[in-house]
C-alpha cells in the first residue's frame, strides 16, 4: 500500500449553537495562535455559513469561544469573504439606521435592530497581519451583530420590548429545546 501524498485530516463538521446555549454569552478569548488549526475552523465556519445561507457567522455560534468572525454579504463564497480575528471596532459613526435582523442562533426570528451606519475595525488576518478598515451599508451591518457575539450579546438583547413580547413563543420554543437536547447537570 502506498503513503497518502499529504495527510489529510477529516473536514471539521460544525453545527450553529442556539441560544440560550451559555457559550453564546460568554466573552470570547482572542486568537493567540495563526496556524493551520485556525485555518481549518475558518474553512468550516465558512462552510457552515453558507450551508445555513447566513451572510455572517461569529465563532461562538459553533460553539468556540474565540474572537473569529466570517462575513460574506453575498451569501456566497467569493471575493468578498471576509476574516476578522480579534476585531476591535474604533468607530461607530454615521446615521443610525433599523434593520430587520437575523440570527442563525434564533431559527425563524427577526427584529428590527437600530445601528449606526459606519464603522472602523481593527483586525487581524489568517496571517496575524494587522489590517484597519472602514465599513458601512450591509457590511457594516454584519460586523456590528457578529462583534456583539463575540462580547456575548445577542439579538434578543438588542430587539424592542414589543419585539421580544412578540417572539415570546418563539424564544421560548428555543430554550425549551436547549434543555431537552442540554446534557443533565450531573453529568458535567
Ligand atoms: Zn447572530
Amino acid at each position: 500500500m502506498s503513503e497518502p501524498l499529504v495527510d489529510t485530516p477529516p473536514d471539521l463538521d460544525f453545527v450553529v449553537v442556539r441560544y440560550p446555549d451559555p457559550v453564546l454569552r460568554r466573552v470570547a478569548e482572542p486568537v493567540t495562535d495563526f496556524d493551520a488549526s485556525l485555518r481549518r475552523v475558518v474553512a468550516a465556519m465558512y462552510a457552515r455559513m453558507i450551508a445555513s445561507k447566513g451572510v455572517g457567522l461569529a465563532a461562538p455560534q459553533v460553539g468556540i469561544s474565540r474572537r473569529i468572525l466570517v462575513l460574506n454579504p453575498t451569501g456566497e463564497l467569493g471575493p468578498d469573504d471576509l476574516t476578522l480575528i480579534n476585531p476591535t471596532i474604533l468607530s461607530r459613526t454615521g446615521d443610525e439606521d433599523w434593520y430587520d435582523e437575523g440570527c442563525l442562533s434564533f431559527p425563524s426570528i427577526y427584529a428590527e435592530v437600530k445601528r449606526p451606519e459606519r464603522c472602523r475595525v481593527s483586525f487581524l488576518d489568517l496571517d496575524g497581519v494587522a489590517h484597519e478598515r472602514e465599513f458601512d451599508g450591509f457590511t457594516s451591518r454584519i460586523i456590528q451583530h457578529e462583534y456583539d457575539h463575540l462580547e456575548g450579546v445577542l439579538l434578543v438583547d438588542r430587539m424592542s420590548p414589543a419585539d421580544r413580547q412578540r417572539h415570546k413563543a418563539a424564544l421560548q420554543e428555543l430554550v425549551d429545546g436547549w434543555k431537552r437536547r442540554a446534557p443533565a447537570p450531573e453529568r458535567r
